[in-house]
């Protein structure tokens, strides 16, 4: 095995590697796309790496982090506020637990499959693995929409689904958390079940309501720890927020609490969005405006079209992107593959220098390659938004302990974990000319742990 492995690389370019990696993918895993997206983006920056470094070849370490250790696919049925069957799918992917239990969001959308968890639940490994907490990977969710479904049908849905899920999580095995469509609401709901099923009151999930085990800072988490990473990046070019003129995408958990730090360090926001278009505020989006957005999506479960109702001098462009609106920083914090090709050209030629990923994998490979051809900075979501599971991370800790730190420990603790993931991934992706690689360099930072206690581990 060991000589067939050294054969294959031997002799062989970076990109025949990648290419021989991706056709048993894809063989292996037909028609997940966005799956195939994100590990080919892994391998193509891990690629010269591995070439050097034949220890990692050998063990086959990426062939196995890229199969999940276990996938969990169940039938979720709940009655709806009519009295009628509804059935949705539920999923767990457990990808990863070198390093930790498995730690990964939910994600409840109607587009969710098992390409989209699989994808990441993937680039989790990785950003858990740059937090440098102990935390394994994992994703999970259901194509149930809480859109437009009363609270009584979310509860409904959310006791469904625990029920099966509980019997595969613990707080040593596998600790869920929100991500797309499960905020507050949803967590409380499925923490509740699944403490009257196991009746035991531990940190199984994440982003539990402060007076039942959360931590302060876990909602601000990823939009704070995006906007410190894009901080990190400017200062690299004498730069900051400060007086800077910002983009930001989606108007959920993320880009709300990306709007609130950007205003605390002197920038402006001037765009917020949902999948219906986006609205634009040349005055930009104040205290008091994103006030009005957090009580519109977060208690009245509205659209984003109702804050130019409200701010007139704002305008609304339906079924629209904000990306050609001129910037100096862009926040992507809705979904994948929300920024193509054009729209990064467009964004580098209005002058943007900065682009840090709120989202997952929200810029398509050809987008990302105009950032780096364009040589801006340009940080990836497995570094730029990991403070959420960092926080995550922290509030696990807290429960173990049963303290509760306060919330400018919780800040700290969050900007400091920022601050190493940024230097990270300058340490490993810095390029002969200055530049840094930002993908590059989380890709390999967050590779190295991964799969070090792997190959400690031996073949399991
Ligand atoms: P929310 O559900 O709170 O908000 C999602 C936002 O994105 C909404 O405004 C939503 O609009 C918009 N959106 C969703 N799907 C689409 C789409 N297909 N096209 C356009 N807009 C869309 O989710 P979060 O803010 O928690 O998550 C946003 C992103 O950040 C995701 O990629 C998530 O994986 C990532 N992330 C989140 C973390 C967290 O701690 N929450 C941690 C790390 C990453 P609409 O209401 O119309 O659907």
């Amino acid at each position: 095995m060991g000589n067939e492995a050294e054969l294959y690389i031997k002799g062989n370019e970076v990109e025949t590697y990648l290419e021989k990696f991706m056709a048993t993918l894809v063989a292996k895993n037909p028609h997940e796309v966005e799956f195939h997206q994100a590990v080919r983006e892994v391998v193509e920056s891990l690629a010269p790496f591995l070439l050097k470094h034949p220890v990692y070849t050998k063990l086959k370490i990426l062939e196995r982090m890229t199969e999940p250790e276990r996938v969990i696919m169940f039938r979720v049925p709940w009655i709806n506020d009519r009295g009628e069957v509804e059935v949705n799918k539920g999923y767990r992917i457990q990808m990863n637990s070198a390093i930790g239990p498995y730690k990964g969001g939910l994600r409840f959308h109607y587009s969710v499959n098992l390409s989209i968890l699989k994808f990441l639940a993937f680039e989790q490994v990785l950003k858990n693995s740059l937090t440098t907490l102990p935390m394994g990977g994992a994703k999970g969710g259901s194509d149930f929409d809480p859109k437009g479904k009363s609270d009584n049908e979310v509860m409904r849905f959310c006791q469904s689904f625990m029920t099966e899920l509980q019997r595969h999580i613990g707080p040593d095995t596998d600790v869920p958390a929100g991500d797309i469509g499960v905020g507050g609401r949803e967590i409380g709901f499925m923490y509740g079940q699944y403490k009257r099923l196991r009746n035991e009151f531990t940190g199984t999930l994440t982003g539990k309501g402060f007076d039942w085990g959360g931590s302060y800072l876990r909602p601000e988490a990823t939009g704070y720890g995006t906007t410190y990473f894009a901080q990190e990046m400017l200062k690299t070019r004498g730069e900051s927020i400060s007086g800077k003129t910002v983009v930001i995408s989606g108007s959920g958990n993320v880009s709300q609490y990306a709007v609130e730090k950007v205003n605390q360090l002197g920038g402006k926001v001037v765009t917020l969005s949902d999948s219906n278009g986006y609205i634009y505020d040349k005055e930009g989006i104040t205290a008091e405006k994103l006030a009005y957005v957090m009580d519109l999506k977060n208690v009245m479960h509205g659209r984003i079209k109702e804050y130019a109702e409200v701010y007139p001098d704002s305008m609304y462009c339906e079924n629209q992107r904000p990306w050609g609106v001129k910037c100096d920083i862009a926040l992507p914090c809705a979904t994948q593959n929300e920024i193509n090709e054009q729209e990064a050209i467009m964004l580098v030629s209005n002058g943007c220098i900065c682009v840090a990923e709120g989202a997952n994998m929200p810029s398509t490979p050809e987008a990302i390659e105009v950032f780096l051809k364009n040589r801006i900075l340009f940080g990836p979501g497995k570094a730029a938004n990991a403070g959420g599971v960092a926080t995550s991370g922290l509030e696990m800790s807290q429960n173990s302990m049963r303290i509760k730190w306060s919330p400018e420990e919780v800040d700290a603790k969050l900007h400091s974990i920022m601050k190493n993931i940024h230097t990270t991934c300058v340490e490993y992706g810095t390029q002969p000319d200055g530049y840094v690689n930002y993908m590059m360099g989380a890709n390999i930072g967050g590779f190295i742990k991964v799969a070090n206690a792997m190959r400690d581990q031996g073949l399991v």
